[in-house]
Order: C-alpha cells, then sequence, then structure tokens
C-alpha cells in the first residue's frame, strides 16, 4: 500500500487555494473572450472586457481576482489503496486553508452565523471525502463566492411537475437571483437523489470545465435549452442587461425516490474558481 504524509496535502492545499484565487481558469477567459465577441449591450461588452482586464492584473500580480475570496470547498478523492500517516487528513486540510489564506492575504469570510464573529482564518473548510479505487489522492480545492451561494435554491418538486416544473424553477430561480449572482454566472443543476444529494449533484456540475458538452446527448440537450431560459431573461453582465446572464448550465443527474422529484441549482459568479491537484 502507498504512503502518504498529510503534510503533502497541507501544502497541496495552500498553493492551491492561492492559485485559485489569482488565476481564473483559461475555460473562463476563453468564455469571456466569447461573451465579448457575442454579448449585444454595449454595457455587457464593456464589463466583459474588465472581467478579462480584472483576471490578467490578478494573475499578473498574484493578487485575487475578487475581494471576496470565498468559503474553501475541498473536493477530496481518496484512493482506497493509500495508507496517510504522519496525522489526521481532515485537520491537514484545514491546516492548507489557514496557511494559504493567511499567506496569500486572501479575505478571511467565515464567522460564526449567529455571533457574525469572523474565525480569523477563513476555517472550517467544507470538506467531503469519498473513497475510490487506486492508489492516488486527488484534491479540488474551489473557492466559493458567499454572493452567488446565497442565490441557490433547493426545490423539491412534487413528481407530476416533471421537466416542465423545473424548467420554471430554475427560471424563477435566476430571476430572483438577478444581479445578485454577480453574473455572468455558471448554473450548477442537481436532478435527483435525495435533498442534500441534489445540491451536491449541483456544486459538483460547477466544476466541470466550461465550454465542455454533458457526455450524455439528452442532459447536453437539456443543457442547451436551461441556458437559452435564463439568458432570455436578459439580466445580463453584472445585471446591466444583454445576452448573457449565465455562460453556461451544467446539469448532474441521479434516480430518486418515486415520490420525489429534488431539484438543486447552485449558482456561481463569474469569479468561478477552483484547483485541481492529483498525489
Ligand atoms: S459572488 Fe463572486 S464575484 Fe460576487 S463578490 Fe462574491 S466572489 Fe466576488
Amino acid at each position: 500500500m502507498r504512503e502518504l504524509n498529510v503534510k503533502e496535502i497541507t501544502a497541496a492545499v495552500k498553493k492551491s487555494a492561492m492559485d485559485a484565487n489569482y488565476e481564473l481558469g483559461e475555460d473562463m477567459l476563453h468564455a469571456f473572450e466569447h461573451g465579448l465577441a457575442h454579448e449585444e449591450s454595449p454595457a455587457g461588452q464593456e464589463v466583459f472586457r474588465l472581467l478579462l482586464e480584472n483576471a490578467r492584473i490578478a494573475r499578473q500580480q498574484m493578487i485575487p481576482i475578487c475581494q471576496d475570496c470565498g468559503l474553501a470547498v475541498i473536493f477530496v478523492e481518496l484512493g482506497q489503496d493509500v495508507h496517510l500517516v504522519g496525522g489526521d487528513l481532515n485537520e491537514a486540510i484545514q491546516a492548507g486553508v489557514r496557511e494559504g489564506y493567511e499567506e496569500g492575504f486572501l479575505r478571511k469570510s467565515m464567522c460564526h452565523p449567529l455571533t457574525r464573529k469572523n474565525t480569523g482564518d477563513n476555517t472550517p473548510a467544507v470538506i467531503y471525502t469519498t473513497i475510490v479505487p487506486g492508489d492516488k489522492v486527488r484534491l479540488m480545492v474551489v473557492p466559493k463566492g458567499g454572493g452567488s451561494e446565497n442565490m441557490s435554491r433547493v426545490h423539491m418538486l412534487r413528481p407530476a411537475a416533471g421537466l416542465a416544473g423545473i424548467k420554471e424553477k430554475i427560471v424563477e430561480t435566476m430571476r430572483e437571483a438577478g444581479a445578485n449572482v454577480c453574473p455572468p454566472a455558471i448554473v450548477g443543476i442537481g436532478i435527483g437523489g435525495t435533498f442534500e444529494q441534489a445540491a451536491l449533484l449541483a456544486k459538483k456540475a460547477l466544476l466541470r470545465e466550461v465550454g465542455t458538452k454533458n457526455p450524455d446527448p439528452e442532459l447536453a440537450a437539456l443543457e442547451d435549452e436551461f441556458l437559452t431560459l435564463v439568458n432570455n431573461l436578459g439580466i445580463g453582465p453584472a445585471g446591466l442587461g444583454g445576452r448573457f446572464t449565465a455562460l453556461a448550465v451544467h446539469v448532474n443527474m441521479m434516480p430518486c425516490h418515486i415520490a420525489s422529484l429534488p431539484l438543486a441549482v447552485n449558482t456561481q459568479c463569474h469569479a468561478s474558481r477552483h484547483k485541481e491537484v492529483i498525489l
């Protein structure tokens, strides 16, 4: 069995938290360029210009893309043939977040929900661990902005609501979200599972590379249809009006109970940040 010291996990999380906050992915930059070329509204075009300029400055000067450096969400895929040594996995991840946010001069946004007292180091991170085959550890570090997370919704629909009900709720959620989601958005949709699994499906949908098609042709067609519906709202970049309320809609789906039709809409702002490391 392969041994891995958790110190390596701390170091990887620390670096990824900083890199994710400084370097927007190439997929997002391409999506901004596509938006700039195809947006009809002059104000929307200007927003795309500013987003590209902002991303360039952040990368070159190693400063955060946004003042909201996010709640640290960490997805861990732990190979079942890895033996972790040197400490506790969860504590190693929390240490990586703590060190990355401190050393990287990233805003600490975590607080007590009632007193609103800041925890001071952006912990606790929200960690999801899955055991997978193999002898590797895959980490996905996702700083998630508060504004876009606030506008996300879970809807427990009646099965009879069907696809029409799903479309209605997606459009309703995005209409209510308006400019608060910091558009142009990525919309993660989770259909099926349970109340919490639908939300997790939606969050994982946000991690897919923007500009890629769903491998399932039926879901790919649904994503196109949902994107058109969302963009027909006309909210536009930064809520100033235009075609690009969203850059992409990504759907994950799984079976559900015969009495249920769970739907989750996890909205992601234009600061769509995530870094992947395989150890
Ligand atoms: S929602 Fe996103 S773009 Fe808006 S302030 Fe938060 S991190 Fe920044």
